[in-house]
């Protein structure tokens, strides 16, 4: 008989449990990929965004340097036409009024220009762009002046700003030496530029509202800023890192936390190519990711919803799923249970109660499967029909409870007589038993018997009313190759019990087949 399949709880467990972690790796991961796809891109897009920024405030910084070298190199070249003027025309009345003319034409043509000053070598004024020029108007102290007085070269100056000493604004000063035919020193040439020139270019970028953008020379001294503070002009700036980058390298582009408003500021500087300035452009990082960041912000609202939104569904399904999986295995316990209530139930409809061997039943089932398989085969079977002896007067002597364990004893008995497993050992009825053996001649049968009613004898089970003293049993045995629509299983049963009752009649307590008689009472 084979084992029922059943399915024990832990091989019912483990494909549900492992299918629901299956399931909830699989919400958290595409939970968890969304979040890192967007989060990746959104640091995409930052990096982005700045390096734009980086190529913007680096163009903007190339314009503002080239302005500053144009505006200048227009008031340097309207110099040196100047100090050529003086050298072919002289310092005659009538050719420092020519010259005056031409100062005044100059300055009007270039808007960048304040004024066009000319100074001899004791820093007094010889001639200027103004309509008048101020009486006992000396400059022999100002920087440019002291610069020129002290060197040879031709070079242009650009001094620190200043404060016009005609209308009060800043300028920036631009200055040449002029020589005496011997090379001494003779006066300064001096062009004044409008600070508020550069201020109005700059003011045409959109630098948001913590951008700056500085003029510095090399020297460190700040020409103008904007947006210009009530201080800006002429600060020092060689302490900061922009002016120590710009000792470094021509042009670059680095992002530094200010030290004085601890705005992130993205800056772009660049050296002037033909006079001792750089330019700065600056931008605050927040300003330039404000836009990034709103983005940011939405594109997170949205993956944050889309993840709420698929993991609780996720996890909805997956509980459902777990409740699904749980009643499943509660269905495959319940058909578990019923199939092993099923085989007891089986067992015990073919079983008897009493002596635990098969029950009349199953030996009427059993005979007839044997039967037709013997009638299909061809093959002997044989029957034994084994009956107590004087079971009645034991009863009556010893109680029917000790008839009971006695006939229990002598059901073992029986059955541990039993070699094959296709034998089968029966309660026939009352104190008959019965055994059916398939693939068996008369022979093989009468052998078994014996067996069987020795094994009973050596129990010795006392039995005050029977011959021997013990109990005993008889038995009859026959066999035959059925032969089909001819032979019954009845006639093989009627055929054992014939024996049976030919040994009963022979004095008991041996094993008779309607062929011979195999043993007597000992
Ligand atoms: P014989 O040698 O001719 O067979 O004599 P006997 O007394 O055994 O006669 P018989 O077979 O007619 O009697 C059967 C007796 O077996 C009757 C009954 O008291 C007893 N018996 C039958 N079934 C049971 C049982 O389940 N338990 C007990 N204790 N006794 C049983
Ligand atoms: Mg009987
Ligand atoms: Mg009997």
């Amino acid at each position: 008989m084979n084992p029922p399949t059943t399915l024990s709880n832990a091989s019912a467990s483990t494909p549900r449990l492992s299918l629901t972690w299956l399931a909830m790796g699989f919400v958290i991961f595409v939970c968890a990929s969304l979040i890192c796809i967007d989060g990746g891109r959104s640091w995409t897009a930052r990096k982005n965004q700045l390096r734009e920024m980086q190529v913007s405030t680096a163009n903007m910084a190339r314009a503002i340097a080239q302005h500053a070298d144009d505006t200048i190199k227009a008031a340097d070249t309207a110099l040196l036409g100047i100090d050529e003027r003086i050298q072919t025309d002289g310092a005659t009345p009538a050719a420092l009024e020519r010259l005056h003319h031409l100062l005044v034409r100059k300055t009007a043509e270039l808007s960048q220009l304040k004024g066009l000053f000319i100074y001899d070598e004791n820093g007094n004024s010889v001639v200027s762009s103004l309509a008048s020029t101020p009486a006992n108007m000396n400059n022999a102290d100002s920087d440019y002046f002291i610069y020129h007085r002290t060197h040879q070269d031709k070079n242009s100056y650009i001094g620190p700003p200043i404060r016009s000493r005609s209308s009060g604004s800043w300028i920036m000063t631009l200055s040449h030496r002029i020589n005496h035919e011997d090379g001494s020193f003779a006066g300064v040439v001096l062009a004044a530029i409008e600070i508020d020139y550069f201020n109005k270019f700059y003011d045409s970028f959109d630098i948001g509202e913590s951008g700056a953008i500085v003029l510095v020379s090399n020297s460190g001294n700040l020409m103008t800023r904007r947006p210009l503070l009530p201080d800006s002009i002429g600060k020092n700036m060689q302490s900061t890192t922009v002016f120590k980058e710009s000792r470094v390298k021509a042009s670059g582009t680095f992002t530094v936390k200010s030290a004085q408003d601890g705005v992130k500021r993205l800056n772009s500087f660049r050296r002037l190519d033909k006079y001792p300035l750089f330019v700065s452009a600056a931008v605050s990082e927040d300003e330039i990711l404000a836009d990034w960041l709103t983005d940011t912000y939405l594109h997170s609202a949205g993956v944050a919803l889309l993840v709420i939104a698929l993991g609780s569904i996720g996890f909805y399904l997956i509980g459902q799923m777990k409740l699904r999986l749980n009643a499943e295995a509660e269905v495959i316990r319940a058909r578990d249970a019923m199939i092993v209530l099923n085989k007891t139930l089986e067992k015990l409809s073919l079983q008897d109660a009493l002596t635990e061997l098969a029950n009349r039943r199953n030996f009427d089932i059993t005979l007839e499967e044997e039967f037709s398989r013997a009638t299909r085969n061809a093959s002997s079977l044989a029957l034994i029909m084994i009956d107590v002896d004087h079971f009645k007067q034991y009863n009556d002597l010893y109680g029917h409870a000790a008839g009971d364990e006695c006939l229990r004893k002598i059901s073992q008995a029986v059955k541990s007589c039993q070699n094959r497993a296709g034998d089968l050992t029966a309660r026939y009825g009352g104190e008959e038993l019965a055994v059916i053996l398939p693939t068996t001649d008369v022979e093989g049968a009468l052998i078994i018997a014996e067996k069987i009613r020795t094994a009973i004898h050596n129990l010795g089970i006392s039995h005050a009313g029977s011959e021997a003293g013990i109990v005993t049993v008889s038995a009859g045995v026959d066999a035959m190759i059925p032969v089909k629509d001819v032979n019954k299983p009845i006639e093989l049963i009627e055929a054992a019990d014939n024996a049976l009752y030919a040994a009963k009649k022979s004095g008991r307590n041996r094993v008779c087949s309607n062929f011979n008689m195999m043993s007597a009472a000992s």
